[in-house]
C-alpha cells in the first residue's frame, strides 16, 4: 500500500510503497477515509527552524498522520466490540488504559505511557497516512456514524486539543468576559468556534497572517488583530480593558508568551498549546494575583466523543483543503509557509 513516510530527522515527508498491515490478536485495520495534517508533525519532523531539536526517539521509517478517520476493514482474533463496515474516528493520544488517567478516560494523561512505550499513531509508530492502519485497542475508536469523513477527521486533534484546553477554562469565560486566541490556523480556526459556541465570551483572533485573519473572522471571531507590539493596546481600545479573561496561544513562540503575559490579569488564565521553545515567568512578582500559565495536551475519549457531538449539532466545522496520498508532502510545504485556509486532509 501507500503510505506518506518520515524518514529521515530533518527532512520532508515522502510516499514510499510500504506492506499492507495485519492486525495482530485484539487490533483492529481501518480503511483510512481521511488524515489530518498537523503542525506537530513538522515539529516531530525537524522541519521548523525555531523548534527543532534534534533527533526523534522512535524507529523510522514511521507513517505519519495523528489525526485519523477510517472504516474498520480486519479485526483481530478476540475484538467484539467493533464490526466490519463500522465508521469510526481514531482517538490519537493512546494511554495503558489501566492508570487513574486512563481510568477516567484521560488517556491523554496516562502516567505509564511513557514507561512503557506506548506512543500516539503517526508520533512513535504509524499512523494514518497511509491506505491502511493498525488500531491496538477497539477502545481507541469512536463512532464516526454519519459525518463526513474528510470534514471531520481534523476534529480528532484541531478540534479535540482546543476544546479541552477552553473546557479548563470554561468557568471563568461567562457574561462579559474576553478571550484571545492567537494563531488561527487548523487549531485556531476551530477554538474560536468552540468559545463562540460554549461561552458568552469576546474573542479575539491573533495573527501574523491576514488571510488567517479573515478565517478568524469567517468563522465568528468578533476582532482579528495582528499579532505585533500594537496589540495589547489595540485589545485594549477593542474591549475597554488592559487585561483579558484567558488567552490560547496556538503558537507560544517567545512573542506570543510575551504578548499573552501582556494581558494576563487578576485570575487570568494563559493557555498554551502551541509546542514552542519559549518560556514564561510565573510568581507573586510576575504576575496578578492568581493568574495561571498552563500547557494542556490533546484531550479526553469523552471529550472527543462531545467535540463530535457539537459537529453534529452544526456547532464546530474544520475549513479544510483535500490533498491525495501523493501529494501529501505538498500539505506538509503549504502548512510550512502558512498559505493553507484551516487544515489540509490527505484523502489515500
Ligand atoms: P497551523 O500552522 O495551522 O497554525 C498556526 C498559526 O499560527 C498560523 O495561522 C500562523 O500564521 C500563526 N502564527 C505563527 N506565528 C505567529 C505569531 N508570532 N503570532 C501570531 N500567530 C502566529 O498549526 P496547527 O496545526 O494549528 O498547530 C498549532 C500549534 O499547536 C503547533 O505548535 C502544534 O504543534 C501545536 N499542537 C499542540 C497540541 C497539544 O496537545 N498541546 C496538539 C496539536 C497541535
Ligand atoms: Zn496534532
Ligand atoms: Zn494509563
Amino acid at each position: 500500500m501507500k503510505a506518506l513516510q518520515y524518514v529521515k530527522v530533518g527532512a520532508p515527508p515522502e510516499v514510499r510503497e510500504v506492506p499492507t498491515p495485519e492486525p495482530g490478536p485484539g487490533q483492529v485495520r481501518l480503511k483510512v477515509t481521511a488524515a489530518g495534517a498537523c503542525h506537530s508533525d513538522s515539529f516531530v519532523m525537524g522541519l521548523d527552524k525555531e523548534t527543532y531539536v534534534g533527533g526523534f526517539g522512535y524507529p523510522l521509517p514511521m507513517t505519519l498522520g495523528h489525526e485519523g478517520v477510517g472504516i474498520v476493514d480486519k479485526l483481530g482474533a478476540g475484538v467484539t466490540s467493533v464490526a466490519v463496515g463500522d465508521a469510526v474516528a481514531v482517538y490519537g493520544p493512546w494511554g495503558c488504559g489501566n492508570c487513574y488517567q486512563c481510568a477516567q478516560g484521560k488517556e491523554n494523561y496516562c502516567e505509564r505511557a511513557a514507561d512503557l512505550r506506548i506512543t500516539p499513531p503517526g508520533l512513535g509508530h504509524d499512523g494514518s497516512m497511509a491506505e491502511y492502519m493498525i488500531i491496538d485497542d477497539p477502545r481507541f475508536l469512536v463512532p464516526l456514524g454519519d459525518l463526513d469523513p474528510v470534514e471531520n477527521v481534523a476534529l480528532t486533534d484541531a478540534g479535540l486539543t482546543p476544546y479541552h484546553a477552553i473546557k479548563g477554562s470554561l468557568g471563568k469565560l461567562g457574561p462579559g468576559s474576553v478571550a484571545v486566541v492567537i494563531g488561527t490556523g487548523g487549531l485556531g480556526h476551530v477554538a474560536i468556534q468552540l468559545l463562540r459556541a460554549l461561552t458568552p465570551a469576546v474573542v479575539i483572533a491573533v495573527d501574523v497572517n491576514d488571510d488567517k485573519l479573515a478565517l478568524a473572522k469567517d468563522v465568528g471571531a468578533h476582532h482579528a488583530f495582528l499579532s505585533n507590539s500594537d496589540a495589547p493596546a489595540v485589545i485594549e481600545q477593542a474591549t475597554g480593558r488592559k487585561t483579558v479573561t484567558a488567552v490560547f496561544d496556538f503558537v507560544a513562540a517567545q512573542a506570543t508568551i510575551d504578548l499573552g503575559a501582556a494581558l494576563a490579569g487578576v485570575e487570568s488564565d494563559q493557555v498554551l498549546v502551541g509546542v514552542g521553545a519559549a518560556k514564561a515567568d510565573v510568581g507573586m512578582l510576575a504576575r496578578p494575583y492568581d493568574a495561571t500559565v498552563r500547557a494542556p495536551y490533546w484531550g479526553s475519549r469523552g471529550e472527543l466523543i462531545e467535540v463530535l457531538n457539537l459537529a453534529r449539532a452544526g456547532l464546530v466545522h474544520v475549513e479544510t483543503e483535500r490533498f491525495t496520498l501523493d501529494e501529501a508532502p505538498e500539505a506538509y510545504r503549504r502548512l510550512h509557509d502558512g498559505t493553507l485556509r484551516g487544515r489540509a486532509i490527505i484523502v489515500p
